[in-house]
């Protein structure tokens, strides 16, 4: 991997960094559970957008930027550095590549431009009640009724289905196939009859998902990406895109700066443990590397996707294990830094709560990274068999 940039990369990461310091919004908090929480930043999405700057690597006649990789990364890294709002969500995420890879042109040319509009939200309708690791255990049937698919069944765990215009559904079309073949990948109109969102509120107080019922819910024919009976394989696709999510790990490594800079600031005040507390100097240290590590392994995902073109498998799995397991442990040592300051949020405390109540959110919140995406345990069964190629256990 080349670490430095060509001149063509250099221009392109000065000409975002201006545009950040003359439009990032002031307001727009990072992370927020509602993408469009405070008008900031749709404003912010907008100008992005009017920029071809929603998902620059996305092809030009979709209305992509058709940048390089390298230069999406780039992108990505400045806008997390400068703690802008970044268009990723599942749309951006791994929706629309998806579609890029496995749509049909219609379908590329209806929903590509929309995402990259920067104004709609899409869900992910894979999880159910009795399929969530085992996710080819799923139940939701779509049955072929002339050019349509009549739906029925639960989704559960689905996140931002209340804000979504479109979802990504995994149904089950042939049950008398093996598990994994008699699985369909559609495109699902959330305002279509016959579809009930519920919410359900997480420990961080937060609603971030949903359970969504299905009831004789229509799906023209047309919405089907791939062939019938071969979502399994695109959903593959899909999660790789998910697990190899870039940006985050400077994340981390900001969280951790910032809980330096708070440890030292306020020794005196007491509102941070570091006088006292012998191991916090190392376990902060311990916190620096490894968002070191992270980092280093986000580079690793671009430079193979960029040789490749695809997603990498079992790599992706490693950079999203790491990643979540590390995001537990930098909001673990932040509430020991913390000590009983720990327990003031923004919420019950107001401005007054430390670092804006942002480690007790999420030391609360981070305890679903390593669920959500699929858990350590399957990141770990996926790394020792398609990655070290050991036996199944
Ligand atoms: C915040 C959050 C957001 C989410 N958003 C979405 C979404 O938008 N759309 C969506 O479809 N889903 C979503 N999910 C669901 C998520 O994908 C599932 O929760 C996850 O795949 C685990 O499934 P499960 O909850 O059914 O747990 P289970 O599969 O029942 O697992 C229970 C425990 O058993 C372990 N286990 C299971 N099988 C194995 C095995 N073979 N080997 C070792 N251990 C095993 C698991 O690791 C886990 O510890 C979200 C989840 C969270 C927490």
């Amino acid at each position: 991997m080349e670490f430095r940039d060509t001149p063509d990369e250099a221009a392109f990461r000065t000409e975002i960094r201006n545009f950040i310091a003359t439009e990032q919004p002031k307001d727009a908090p990072r992370g927020a559970a509602d993408p469009f929480a405070m008008e900031g930043t749709r404003a912010w999405l907008k100008k992005l957008a009017d920029r071809n700057w929603i998902a620059p690597a996305w092809p030009r006649e979709y209305g992509g930027a058709g940048m390089s990789v390298m230069e999406q990364f780039i992108f990505n890294s400045e806008l997390a550095e400068a703690r802008a709002p970044r268009p990723f969500g599942i749309a951006v995420g791994f929706a629309g590549p998806t579609l890029i890879v496995h749509g049909t042109e219609e379908q590329k040319k209806k929903h590509l431009p929309e995402i990259l509009s920067g104004d709609v939200v899409w869900c992910q309708g894979y999880s159910e009640p009795g399929a969530g690791s085992d996710l080819a255990a799923l139940q939701t049937r779509a049955v072929r009724d002339g050019d349509d698919f009549v739906v029925n069944g639960q989704k559960i765990w689905t996140s931002g289905a209340h804000w979504s215009k479109w979802m990504i559904l995994l149904a089950r079309t042939d049950p008398d196939a093996p598990k994994h073949r008699g699985i369909t990948y559609f495109i699902v109109d959330m305002k279509s009859p016959g579809i009930t969102v519920r919410p359900l509120v997480n420990m961080a107080d937060s609603h971030e998902f949903n359970e969504v019922f299905f009831e004789d819910v229509r799906i023209p024919r047309t919405n089907i990406i791939g062939e019938e009976n071969r979502g399994w394989y695109l959903a593959q696709t899909t999660l790789s895109f998910e697990r190899s999510n870039i940006g985050s790990a400077v994340g981390a490594r900001q969280t951790v700066e910032d809980m330096v800079t708070f440890a030292k600031e306020h020794v005196a005040d007491h509102m941070s443990t570091l006088a006292h507390n012998g191991s916090l100097r190392g376990e902060l240290m311990e916190r620096y590397i490894e968002a070191q590590v992270a980092t280093m392994m986000s580079y690793k995902i671009v430079s193979m996707q960029a040789k490749e073109g695809v997603p990498p498998g079992h790599e992706a799995s490693v950079a999203k294990l790491y990643g979540t397991e590390l995001n537990q442990r930098i909001y673990r040592t932040g509430m020991k830094m913390l000590g009983l300051y720990g327990q003031l949020d923004g919420k019950s405390a107001g401005p007054e709560a430390p670092m804006k109540g942002r480690v007790k959110y999420m030391y609360l919140r981070a305890v679903a990274n390593t669920v959500e995406g699929g858990t350590s345990e399957i990141q770990r069964n996926i790394i020792a068999t398609r990655g070290l190629g050991l036996p199944r256990a």
